[in-house]
């Protein structure tokens, strides 16, 4: 069982090892590592028998200096406070690593949505949506999918949002389906980055992609299209696994195909081109030469870490090697590109639903993706330079480099209020 670190304890230590690098201030770090505010809520909520159910639900708006707070909504049972508010904490540094103006925060509902009706999920979410409204809008706060979450969610916070506040401001939250204002490209934005980033830390490498051997931990919305369009880019995906386990071929198999297996069965095991059934640990450990955790945090720690063989690891998923972990593999020759480079095509393509909501003017999937493209390219770019020029041990601590003095040059430019 991996070790739990907390994870808003994560945050920090990620934070202050940055922070040695950089020439700012104590008291200004201090402030860059907790939330401005946590809202925390109980929803009372009628269920399809006529009973009342009590939800604990939260929003922590982490940093707005460089514009509007921004992040997910997750529904699990294992929400906590400390977790949502890392969560936030790393969209605000994930915003700036990728520079795009928004802050962070990150919200969740502790529940497990599989025990419920849509009507019931319906009434809980839209309830959220009436605690949220004074807190988000669209020069405010901008919610988003996250884990157990998505479109339909976010066309009942919109619908909820828009009715009291008598407009329409579709802006107020992004991952809508199209017709909703979603935009074009956001649900597989996030495994593209994913896979972009991969491709970038291969090129640094001077590694071959086409032909790599790839594992992917969890295959939901960021796994599965990180699979999909690894492979379309060449490489092998040999082993995949979600809640249920794992599955492996080490010839590799179609990534198209075990997503419409886990459709029709609930999970990708028992696939019939990946017939050899392993756990979800051996997934992580397998040799191979791209690992992408797609799942939740902490998926790796240091034990594991000691086992870990891919050459890249790109995080889909938020948090997922525990600080243990990445001390281990900082000893090692394994390149890992950080969540908060590449899972941000999430929140970039979120920003890009935000500019279409705002000028009520829509772009094509090719524009959205070449926008993109441009965009983690860039923060890549500017990742290595600083890795190099500061002569750092990681490619997370020089993400976080970039990213701080990003917030901290924006908080400067201000002033502080009072
Ligand atoms: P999702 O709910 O669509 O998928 C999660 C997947 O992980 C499921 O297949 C589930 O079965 C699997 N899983 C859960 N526990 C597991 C375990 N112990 N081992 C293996 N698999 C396990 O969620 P998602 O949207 O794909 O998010 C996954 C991760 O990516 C999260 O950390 C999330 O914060 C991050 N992320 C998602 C987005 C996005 O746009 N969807 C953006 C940025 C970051």
């Amino acid at each position: 069982m991996p070790e739990q670190a907390n994870p808003f304890e994560s945050l920090q230590a990620q934070i202050d090892d940055a922070a040695a690098h950089l020439d700012v201030a104590e008291d200004v770090i201090e402030r860059l590592k907790h939330p401005e505010r946590v809202l925390e809520t109980n929803l009372t909520v009628e269920m399809d028998d006529g009973s009342l159910e009590r939800f604990v639900a939260f929003r922590s708006q982490f940093n707005g200096d460089r514009g509007p707070y921004k992040g997910g909504i997750r529904y699990h049972p294992d929400v906590t406070r400390d977790e949502v508010k890392a969560l936030s904490g790393w969209m605000t540094y994930k915003t700036a690593t990728v520079d795009i103006p928004l802050g962070g925060g990150k919200g969740g509902i502790v529940i497990d949505p599989s025990e419920y009706s849509e009507s019931e999920l319906e009434r809980v979410t839209r309830a959220f949506a009436k605690e949220l409204r004074p807190l988000i809008g669209e020069d405010r706060d901008i919610p988003a999918p996250d884990v157990n979450t998505g479109q339909r969610e976010m066309n009942w916070i919109k619908d909820t949002y828009e009715t009291l506040e008598n407009t329409t401001e579709p802006g107020v939250i992004t991952g809508k389906n199209l017709a909703s204002g979603g935009s074009e490209g956001r649900v597989e934005a996030t495994g593209r980055s994913t896979v972009i980033a991969a491709r970038e830390a291969f090129d640094y490498l001077g590694k071959d992609l086409e032909g790599a051997t790839v594992a992917v931990q969890g295959y939901g919305n960021a796994g599965w299209i990180s699979a999909k369009l690894i492979d379309e880019m060449g490489a092998t995906v040999v082993a995949a696994s979600d809640s249920s386990g794992g599955i492996y071929n080490p010839d590799g198999f179609d990534p198209v195909a075990a997503k419409q297996h886990k459709n029709e069965t609930g999970s990708v095991v028992g696939y019939d081109e990946a017939e050899e059934e392993i756990t979800n640990e051996d997934v992580l450990t397998l040799d191979v030469d791209l690992l992408i955790p797609a799942a939740l945090e902490n998926a790796v720690d240091g034990d594991l870490a000691e086992d870990v063989t891919a050459d890249v690891i790109s995080e889909a998923a938020n948090g997922p090697l525990t600080p243990a972990a990445d001390r281990v593999l900082a000893e090692t020759d394994t390149i890992i590109v950080p969540d908060i480079l590449a899972n941000a095509g999430g929140v970039t393509v979120s920003y890009f639903e935000w500019v279409q909501n705002r000028q009520r003017f829509y772009w094509s999937e090719e524009k959205v993706n070449e926008e993109l493209e441009a965009i983690i390219v860039d923060a890549f770019d500017a990742l290595v330079e600083t890795y190099e020029e500061k002569d750092l041990e990681t490619f997370r601590e020089a993400a976080y480099v970039v990213a701080i003095q990003r917030v901290v040059d924006a908080y400067e430019e201000a002033g502080s209020f009072p």
